[in-house]
């Protein structure tokens, strides 16, 4: 391929060591790359245009050598129940992608995507429809939360992957987010702080469990038989629930951190007590906790939620086998409920 219509390298994508190289290598001094690093991850800066303790002739030479990720906002819903904020934002080559702002207690989360589309094709879920466009950068998932940080003038003290795309089916650009994103050198949030939620891809849930990071994994297992997982999600033909539960095991053996269970409830389909009396067995022996979700309904598909009696049948089931289980707060009800809606949405109006 010919070097001069190459890709230009994303700079919010590197990390300060291949940013220092980058600078070394353009003949300038290593804490040059300290100060561009700092404009990006700390100061949140838009652009070279502000970064002024760079000459003029650097930035110029940034700016033709590198992209720079900044999303564009296309639009931002505020529920009036809770003060949720959605996000639309719009990369560089016109894709779109949301991201949720919710704020608790304990301080501001931010749920982000890791793809634009999803290849998992999740039969409850809207991110699978069209399938997977392409993988985020590292730059791309960071900028979700610094665009948000900017847009709300708070801080962002917890970071949930969890919306559109199957985080470990972009597994280089996730670790890097999350090494950058936790980076003392960067906006330092707390690995602990930090939760990756996967359908199940038993391969790399083993290799991040070699990384020993502090960050939360949460499984989505939605169902506690591998036939009722097979009509639900097309990965557990791939992976079956024996052995998703080693690769938990694995993760805990090698990180010490508990993981988190999802179980999206379904009217008729997993929500039977016999069901929940499968989810506590398969929990105990990782003292999981277990996080559940009545299902969202969404227009494309058939599923419904069960009705509250049904849910807190459920939940006392765990309680009585004294399982650590929670239901999911709703967020944002009023605001295009489940992932990746508020996309869709907007992509058939154009
Ligand atoms: N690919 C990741 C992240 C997906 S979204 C994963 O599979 O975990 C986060 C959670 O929402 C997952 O547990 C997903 O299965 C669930 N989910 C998706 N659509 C939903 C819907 N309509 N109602 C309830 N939960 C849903």
């Amino acid at each position: 391929m010919d070097k001069g219509i190459s890709k230009r390298i994303d700079i919010k994508s590197l990390t300060l060591p291949e940013l220092t190289a980058e600078m070394t290598s353009m003949g300038e001094k290593a804490f040059r790359a300290r100060q561009l690093y700092e404009w990006m991850h700390v100061k949140l800066a838009r652009d070279f245009e502000g970064m002024t303790n760079l000459s003029k002739a650097l930035r110029e030479e940034c700016r033709q050598r590198f992209t720079y990720t900044a999303l564009q906002t296309v639009r931002v819903l505020e529920s009036k129940i809770d003060g949720t904020k959605k996000f639309l934002f719009e990369l560089s080559d016109g894709n779109l992608v949301e991201s949720v702002w919710m704020r608790y207690k304990h301080g501001n989360s931010v749920c982000i995507s890791s793809q634009v589309g999803c290849r998992m094709g999740c039969a409850f879920c809207a991110s699978g429809i069209e399938g997977l466009e392409r993988n985020l950068t590292p730059g791309e998932m960071l900028d979700q939360v610094y665009a948000i940080t900017l847009a709300t003038g708070e801080r962002v003290s917890n970071v949930v992957v969890m919306g559109t795309g199957e985080p470990l089916d972009n597994y280089n650009n996730l670790l890097t987010f999350i090494r950058m994103l936790t980076d003392e050198d960067g906006l330092h949030i707390s690995q602990r702080n930090v939760t990756v939620s996967t359908c199940g891809l038993v391969p790399q849930m083993k290799l991040l469990a070699r990384e020993k990071l502090q960050i939360t994994l949460a499984l989505s297992l939605h169902a506690t038989t591998d036939e009722k997982r097979q009509t639900l999600m097309p990965v557990a033909k791939r992976y079956s629930i024996e052995e998703l539960m080693e690769a938990c095991a694995y993760y805990f053996q090698e990180t010490g951190r508990r993981i988190t269970l999802e179980y999206s409830l379904v009217r008729g389909v997993n929500d039977s007590e016999r069901d929940a009396e499968r989810l506590c067995r398969l929990a105990r022996p990782l003292r999981c906790h277990i996080n559940l979700i009545p299902m969202n309904p969404v227009k494309e598909r058939e599923f419904s939620r069960p009705d509250a009696d049904r849910i807190r049948a459920f939940q006392n089931i765990l309680e009585k086998n004294k399982i650590n289980g929670s239901i999911r707060r709703e967020m944002g009800r009023d605001i295009e409920g489940a992932c990746g809606q508020l996309r869709r949405r907007h992509m058939s109006r154009l």
